[in-house]
């Protein structure tokens, strides 16, 4: 998967609607200290659905709203646009919205969608939230430090096959309610004879 351009609107530093074009090849981002350079990285692993405020440095979801400066109020929402390539050259547009007291809405090419099938849609392409191509700081050092269960969870989302364990456990699950209805048939015929 190849992303090719990155839109924020509201989301932390960025109050004013930014785009960002990714071009192939290295993308480096400069600036001085605090100018939003790590904002960037978390608005693309929010986007592809990151769920845990602390990964973000945030204390709660809403935190990545822009919480107003002295000269600025606060925003009520914030949203991210990340276009790509997949891997079947595809045009692919995901949107993920946050709304003060409302949670957060996705959509897929204009489509709404559940935050899992986004999930989905990125670990198939081995790429994702907790992607090991995403490197914030501190994460060498974190990488180096894991247990090997960690390691391998790490190799998997690499491989692109973490989509698979949601999808056995989804399966597993169908597959034990199905049994249980069987059961209950079971019973109930049992109950006619
Ligand atoms: P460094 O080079 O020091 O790592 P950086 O360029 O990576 O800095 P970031 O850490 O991305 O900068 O941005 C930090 C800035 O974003 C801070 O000024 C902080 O106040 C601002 N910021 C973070 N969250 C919000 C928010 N919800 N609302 C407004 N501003 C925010």
């Amino acid at each position: 998967m190849h992303f090719r351009k990155l839109k924020l609107s509201g989301f932390k530093s960025f109050v004013e609607p930014a785009e960002l074009h990714i071009e192939a090849g290295l993308t480096g981002i400069v600036g001085p200290n605090g100018c939003g350079k790590s904002n960037l990285l978390e608005a693309i692993r929010w986007v592809m659905g990151e769920n845990s405020p602390k990964s973000l440095r945030s204390g709660g979801m809403e935190d990545v709203i822009f919480a107003g400066t002295a000269q600025r109020p606060p925003r009520d929402f914030a949203e991210v646009i990340l276009n790509a390539i997949d891997s079947e050259g595809e045009e692919l547009q995901v949107t993920r919205r946050i709304e003060r007291g409302a949670g957060s809405a996705y959509r897929v090419n204009g489509r709404d969608v559940r935050a899992k099938d986004v999930a989905l849609t990125f670990a198939d392409a081995a790429t994702g939230a907790h992607s090991p191509a995403l490197v914030s700081q501190g994460k060498i050092a974190a990488v180096i430090a894991a247990k090997p269960a960690e390691r391998r969870q790490m190799l998997e989302e690499a491989a692109g096959i973490a989509g698979l364990h949601v999808r056995r456990r989804d399966a597993e699950s169908k597959l034990r309610q199905t049994e249980s209805n069987l059961a209950r048939l079971d019973d109930l015929m049992a109950g006619l004879d």
